[in-house]
């Protein structure tokens, strides 16, 4: 199929040539005649899979007839983040050279007056994060009874992040009469809850199964100690012996990680940048820039930070932390293997990961290959003991693993082997115990030394506080 036969106007279809794509992806395929027809469209796609330009290129094209009034914007998109936002804002940017549209930005992290001009001047196109939006409308600057097109952009993560209530909201002040674009990657109950209350007769597009990954994408589980040190040691080694390796991101399951495991890859002097939701918007978007740019080749992120940022061309992805969430694995390893080019994935894994990794095997529906043999089963008890009493105890139960290092398919030690063979610090730093459900709202607290990365389980018990 070829973009002239999607009902594009002929402003977007020279556009997408100068952007020198020739056939249109499959979600664009399917998805923009139902747009240019006024159809509401449910579409399930992960990013790279090309769904910004399929509400873009349409949005464009319906755009062309009409013209903004002010304070009144004619379309609104929201994204979960600023980096998102301001991803699509390209976008209009680019696939919109031949139109003269007004589109502007709302997100937090910039002045209200310079937004306020703007839509005072009318807006065609209003992108935004759904807070930012609303304290707008809450001060009166901003009417949208005028919005023809509303486009819900990855909706699992707004989900994630408890944005929610305030889509339901803004889907309650835009007209009833609008047309509705939504996508998402997966498809939790609570989406789909939203797609009956505000989609009418969508078309359902899917252009992938909900939890699938890219079959560009070579995966592979490394085995890993448990503690902080330790993981990093297997990440160096990874990142030194990966082949082909261009630029790669490194993922955390906790903010506060993600800052100490940044500090710590710069120590030893690789070229690393961070990328976190405590970071302020000129921080992320310097760190996204100079990454994208190739002037820094290792991304550390978490996930809400990372989700849905349009990084062409990444070579590597490591899961610095196995994901607790299945769904962040397949987001996270989506990262890489792009638009048909090849990628790989590696994620540390340690003895107490192995809930999340069935739980992702599971979800994918296949078994990811093991670089070195998987890390042995102590329980949690004897992991607690472990952590206490330092390395005779623990080197004396891996013993047959470090008689026979594990070796590769040149006869080398694996990096576990090598790993293990490393002799532990007499003093660690302490991380607080993981959190069930906080992938990215950790307080960031001090660390402290003590007992190291595995508390005992009797400490984590809940015990009745007395008040004074
Ligand atoms: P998205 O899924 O919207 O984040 O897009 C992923 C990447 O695919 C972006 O870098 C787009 O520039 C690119 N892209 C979008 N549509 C096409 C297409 N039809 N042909 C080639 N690349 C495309």
């Amino acid at each position: 199929m070829s973009f002239n036969e999607l009902g594009l106007s002929e402003r977007v279809l020279k556009a997408v040539e100068g952007a020198g794509y020739t056939q249109p992806t499959p979600i664009q395929a399917q998805a923009i005649p139902h747009v240019m027809q006024r159809r509401d469209v449910l579409g399930i796609a992960q990013t790279g899979t090309g769904k910004t330009a399929a509400f873009t290129l349409p949005m464009l094209s319906l755009l062309e007839s009409g013209r903004a009034r002010a304070r009144m914007p004619r379309t609104l998109i929201l994204e979960p983040t600023r980096e998102l936002a301001a991803q699509v804002e390209d976008s209009f940017t680019k696939y919109g050279v031949n139109h003269k549209l007004n589109v502007a930005l709302l997100i937090g992290g910039v002045s209200f007056g310079d937004q306020d001009a703007k839509i005072t001047r009318g807006v065609d196109v209003l992108i935004a994060t759904p807070g930012r939006l609303l304290d707008h409308f809450e001060r009166g600057k901003l009417l949208l009874t005028g919005i023809e097109i509303l486009v819900i952009d990855e909706a699992d993560r707004m989900l994630d992040m408890g944005f929610i209530p305030d889509i339901e909201r803004i889907c309650k002040l835009v007209p009833f009469t609008r047309q509705t674009l939504f996508f998402s990657a997966t498809m939790p109950p609570e989406i789909t809850r939203l797609t009956e209350q505000f989609l009418h007769n969508p078309i359902r597009v899917e252009v992938s199964r909900p939890a699938s990954t890219a079959n560009t994408i070579t995966q592979k589980l490394v085995a890993s100690g448990g503690k902080d040190y330790e993981k990093r040691e297997v990440l160096r080694s990874l990142i030194k012996n990966a082949e082909n390796l261009k630029n790669a991101i490194i993922f955390c399951n906790r903010k506060k990680e993600v800052g100490v495991l940044h500090r710590s890859l710069q120590k030893y002097g690789f070229d690393a940048v961070a990328l976190h939701g405590d970071m302020d918007q000129h921080a992320r978007l310097a760190a996204l820039d100079s990454f994208r740019k190739g002037e820094m080749n290792l991304l550390v992120a978490s996930d809400v930070a990372a989700r849905g940022l349009d990084i062409p061309d990444v070579s590597h992805v490591f899961n610095y932390d196995t994901p607790h969430h299945a769904e962040d694995y397949v987001h996270r390893i989506g990262r890489t293997g792009r638009a048909g080019r090849q990628g790989a994935s590696m994620t540390l894994v340690t003895s107490s990961d192995d809930k999340s990794l069935a739980a992702i095997e599971k979800l994918i529906g296949q078994k990811i290959e093991w670089m070195t043999p998987p890390p042995s089963e102590a329980s949690a008890p004897e992991r607690a003991r472990d952590d206490g009493r330092g390395s005779e105890d623990r080197n004396s139960r891996r013993g047959s693993r470090r008689e026979r290092p594990a070796r590769d398919k040149r006869g080398a030690p694996t990096v576990a082997a090598r790993v293990s063979a490393t002799p532990p610090r007499p003093v660690r730093m302490a991380e607080e115990p993981e959190r069930r459900r906080a992938p990215d709202n950790d307080p960031g607290d001090p660390r402290v030394v003590g007992l190291g990365d595995h508390v005992p389980s009797f400490l984590l018990r809940s015990v009745a506080r007395r008040n004074a």
